[in-house]
């Protein structure tokens, strides 16, 4: 099923026809009413006028997330503050959230952007929809929201939290898709066990997820233990918030992106240069629809790379290969590269071992160190300590043979690294900062 056959089907050509004449229009607008985008390009000897081809955005500046911080809170904002409706913002780990404002269009567009993805994703009128992501600051639990009534699907507004009663409105109102972190998806099913339920008598069919990278090892334990097939989705507020791009139900395989009003490109992070369709790097959006706040080559710090073969499923967007990590995630450890996706991959496919960990880094004696803490299962922790022993030797192996980086292994009893209602904590950084 398609939500929107004439956009999300249009012809190569076509979509970039339509890109090209946005994208000039964005770039005249921020021009003429956001003074930072305009001494931006001043600055870099570029103009409006001389976007003639998609190829001529390379030549434009980059935006980052510090301009946005710098520019704290409304400084970004092509239109005055009587005509933004809703104000979001992502909270930063370090001093002032990034701020977001949409006008009455863009919570009109976001909508049918979330429509559009809840119907790739499998999702229909009649579904119950069981929107577990936090209701708030954070984009999520309203951009999920607006989505399914706009799809004209029940919505349960739960917003993150008190996990039981989650579970017991998951079960009476015969709750058919579940939105939430893929983190917080694994903790319900953990509590549906027990609580003594069995997820069988769930309706649940459909499970989208996102706000963090998760692997494909993830993806099977979810829908095997959740009973339902997972979806990824992706997003993020400085851009729209979730529903910029999202898995089709029918290939599962890549996320289509929706390019009549984002345009992708990939570059290397290191130089800035843009790399061609295929080549892994880092993800820069421009959005071309966006009233609030458009941003030009925002730089997203995720490394992923486009996929403009066709799809199955008739979409004519390219697609996002899911996410490998955060370049802002990526640990350095005695010089390493250290995704924490690539930890958990290699975890989830040992035997006795749970997908709860968490890493913490350190330094000693002015060398990195690195503790991977991992829970194992009720019956493997009962073991001798000899089986414990040769376990924890397994796992250090496995990731320095290939990560490359040599590690503590500490094993712990099941549940007893926190929980998260929200994004996972996976990564505890205790080294000073430079
Ligand atoms: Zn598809």
């Amino acid at each position: 099923m398609i939500w929107n056959d004439e956009f999300e089907t249009l012809p190569r050509e076509a979509i970039e026809s339509l890109q090209c004449k946005r994208l000039r229009q964005t770039l005249e607008r921020v021009n003429a009413t956001v003074p930072f985008y305009r001494e931006h390009f001043r600055r870099s000897g570029v103009s409006p006028e001389q976007l003639k081809t998609l190829e001529d955005l390379r030549r434009f500046p980059f935006t980052l997330k510090q301009d946005m911080r710098d520019n704290y809170p409304y400084g970004l904002f092509a239109v005055p503050l009587e005509q933004i409706v809703r104000i979001h913002a992502s909270s930063g780990t370090t001093g002032k959230p990034t701020v977001v404002g949409y006008t009455r269009r863009d919570i009109d567009t976001w909508s049918e952007l979330m429509a559009r993805s809840f119907v790739a994703a499998g999702a229909h009128k009649g579904d119950v929809i069981h929107n577990a992501y936090g209701y708030g600051l954070f984009t999520g639990g309203l951009g999920a929201h607006y989505g399914a009534e706009r799809l004209g699907a029940s919505v349960i507004p739960m917003s993150g939290g008190n996990t039981k009663k989650q579970i017991m409105i998951m079960q009476d109102f015969g709750s058919t898709v579940l939105t939430c972190t893929p983190s917080y998806s694994l903790f319900l099913a953990e509590s549906v066990a027990e609580m003594g339920l069995d997820i069988r008598d769930f309706k649940l069919r459909i499970g989208i997820f996102g706000a963090e990278p998760w692997s494909e090892k993830m993806r099977d334990e979810i829908e095997a233990k959740l009973n339902l097939k997972a979806i990824d989705i992706y997003g993020l507020s400085e851009i729209l918030g979730p529903g910029v791009a999202i898995e089709c139900y029918e290939a599962q395989n890549g996320l289509h992106m929706w390019e009549d009003h984002f345009l992708p490109e990939i570059i290397n992070p290191d130089t800035g240069e843009v790399l061609p369709d295929g080549e892994r790097g880092e993800l820069v959006i421009t959005t071309i629809t966006k009233e609030g706040i458009p941003l030009i080559r925002y730089r997203t710090r995720d490394i992923t790379r486009l996929i403009a073969e066709p799809c199955i499923c008739g979409r004519t967007h390219k697609r996002i290969e899911r996410l490998s990590g955060r370049s802002d995630d990526m640990l350095i450890i005695r010089g390493v590269n250290v995704f924490p996706s690539q930890i958990e991959s290699i975890l989830i496919n040992i035997e006795g071992v749970e997908p709860h960990y968490q890493l913490i880094v350190d330094r000693e004696e002015n060398l990195d160190s690195l503790e991977v803490q991992v829970e194992v299962n009720e019956r493997t922790f009962s073991d001798e300590i000899k089986v414990l022993q040769e376990l924890s030797n397994r796992i250090r192996k496995e990731i320095k043979d290939l990560l490359g980086v040599t590690c503590k292994v500490r094993l712990v009893e099941p549940k007893t690294l926190a929980r998260s209602e929200g994004k996972a904590k996976r990564v505890i950084d205790n080294r000073p900062q430079l």
